[in-house]
């Protein structure tokens, strides 16, 4: 690694953990890490340490093995989630950690195991540990999704290219998308980005809208109810410890909850989704009164229906996001096949759970009165894209008064 790269690389760690965790001093540090980020994750440790954290704990996966795990295990086995893990969720919940979660996903290496293995996988860590994932989707803590580029994924997005030349691309990729250049101060940059997105939120929480419509030449002819008192997020976050932090780098979305029974007509999608290691292309989701009641797709349709038929809650919506056609990710014109990414270039819905955080008093509320105002609950929350150049978005208050969000792909309010 050659100077200049490593000072970048020193930036980019000290990005993700001042800004993206904002780690506190005498607090727990955890990091997700793929095992072949371990470069990258050095330095993680370092700045987290630098940065007060108490300890810092590496916790590494590794995707070939988690290939060959599922081609041999048997499904007993799978059930016996083990102690020792569930432990580890409940330190890390006990301790409210901060955790960094590095995203190197190897497109396609899944897509011949048998689903049914991954989806039993899912249920059983959300029976066990789905107190984790509650804290975690709750802000209980800060936390915060990054990418780091491994040669698995790179040569994916980058066919043509040989190994080291492929990462090297997607590296610079990722650190231009993450703001992160030789001649300027990152942590800087994103306070201000923060800012415009926060500008956004506000507008939108003012108007309130009780639906929103998106249309565009594909096909896609949507309505989507939000529920009432709905909150628009995105990029700076307060987690419940009174911290500010951003739970995605790079992030350009502004995102809002649906309500799970009011979600009308046909959404076409703009990028293959990548579910389960499997990529599903040119797909349509028709949808009535909130429930996905037709579906088709180029690619991969078996896919999408297990995701469809996973749980009650994987065939409603959880999210909808709002992002420029023009954002910096979408201009790049590249296909990650990393979510992270990919649902920063276009708008965005998600198949499965929604936040708690999307909604005035979301965090305290119980299970049944999240069921009342049109929470949706899944073990799922998938991301799928279908912003285009050419989307156009009408917002509709409860009075009726109707106002144009975004006309030819873009936010024009
Ligand atoms: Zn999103
Ligand atoms: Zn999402």
């Amino acid at each position: 690694m050659n100077q200049e790269t490593l000072l970048k690389l020193q930036k980019y760690a000290s990005l993700v953990v001042k800004v993206g965790v904002n780690v506190q001093p005498k607090q727990l540090l955890v990091i997700n890490s793929p095992v072949d980020c371990a470069p990258f994750t050095r330095l993680l440790v370092e700045e987290g340490y630098k940065a007060g954290a108490k300890n810092v704990m590496v916790r590494w996966s590794d995707d070939i093995n988690n290939k060959t795990y599922y081609t041999y295990v048997e499904e007993e086995e799978i059930k016996a989630f083990p102690d020792y893990l569930l432990h580890q969720f409940e330190y890390i919940v006990r301790e409210k950690a901060a955790v960094i979660s590095i995203s190197a996903p190897t497109p396609g290496l899944l897509k011949d195991v048998n689903p049914k293995k991954m989806q039993l996988s899912s249920i059983v860590m959300n029976e066990k540990v789905g107190f984790y994932r509650k804290h975690m989707m709750g802000n209980g803590s800060q936390w915060c999704v990054i990418a780091y580029p491994t040669i698995a994924w790179a040569v994916k997005v980058f066919p043509n290219l040989e190994e080291t030349e492929a990462f090297n691309t997607l590296l610079d990729k990722i650190l231009e998308a993450s703001r992160v250049r030789n001649n300027n101060d990152p942590v800087r940059e994103w306070e201000e980005h923060i800012h415009i997105l926060a500008k956004h939120n506000r507008l939108l929480n003012e108007h309130q809208f009780e639906s929103l419509h998106f249309k565009n030449a594909l096909g896609t002819d949507l309505t989507v109810h939000l529920v009432e008192n709905h909150i628009w997020g995105g990029g700076g976050e307060r987690s419940q410890n009174d911290v500010m932090f951003a739970p995605n780098i790079p992030t350009e979305e502004t995102f809002t909850m649906p309500h799970k029974h009011k979600v009308n007509g046909r959404v076409v999608s703009t990028k293959p989704l990548n579910y389960q290691g499997k990529l599903i292309e040119d797909f349509t989701l028709d949808f009535v009164d909130g429930k996905v009641v037709g579906y088709d797709a180029k690619s991969e349709k078996e896919a999408l229906k297990s995701l469809l038929e996973l749980d009650e809650g994987s065939s409603r919506l959880g999210e909808v996001a709002l992002i420029s056609y023009d954002s910096p990710i979408s201009k790049s014109n590249i296909l990650f096949f990393n979510t992270l990414f990919d649902e920063n270039a276009s708008c965005h819905l998600a198949l499965g759970n929604a936040y708690t955080m999307n909604v005035v008093g979301g965090h305290g509320m119980s299970d049944a009165e999240l069921e009342a105002i049109g929470y949706n609950k899944s073990i799922a929350h998938v991301d799928f894209m279908f912003g285009s150049r050419d989307m156009e978005v009408v917002g509709t208050k409860k009075d009726g008064t109707k106002v144009i969000l975004f006309q030819n792909g873009n936010f024009v309010i």
